[in-house]
């Protein structure tokens, strides 16, 4: 079983990232002009390898391609302004600032669960099974991904 908030699987090599420490977000920015503002459109969000033993690319080399050390959504003073920044920089520098948006909502979200519900990481992997076997049946939109129910898929599929 994975550590729960600890341990990753890299989507690139699909092998455990042991800590946070040895693991980097990769992401891509495209920068748009829209109604005469300069935009960033976000998407991608991969957790891939990044330490001296082994390091992973989800994407290409590319101009567009953006990368952040994964422990850094793990410092408790930062990481939710950081999870936030992503989908709106805010009052204080947007008026100069080059607007920010994520170009699928589904996919951002499927990362912030990674990083914040514990268990998901793992019972991600099981979703599909799980359906199969009915194991949401009766279960409202969140409770679906409660840490809880996260903890029982891990639980029955891993044993
Ligand atoms: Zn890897």
């Amino acid at each position: 079983m994975l550590q729960p908030l600890q341990q990753f699987i890299c989507d690139k090599c699909k092998k455990v990232i042991e800590r946070p420490e040895f693991g980097y977000v990769e992401y891509l920015s495209q920068i748009e002009k829209r109604d005469g503002r300069m935009m960033q459109i976000r998407s991608g969000f991969k957790i891939v390898h990044n330490s001296k033993e082994k390091s992973c690319h989800f994407f290409e080399r590319s101009i567009e391609l953006c990368t952040l050390p994964l422990r850094d959504f793990f410092v408790n003073d930062s990481k939710f302004s950081l999870i936030f920044s992503f989908l709106d920089e805010g009052e204080i520098l947007t008026p100069t600032g080059i607007a920010v948006e994520i170009k699928d909502v589904r996919e951002y979200t499927d990362f912030v669960k990674r990083i914040l519900i514990p268990y998901y990481e793992e019972a991600r992997i099981y979703f599909d099974e799980a359906k199969i076997d009915g194991f949401f049946d009766g279960d409202n939109e969140y409770f679906v991904y409660s840490s809880s129910k996260m903890k029982e898929i891990v639980e029955k599929y891993t044993g």
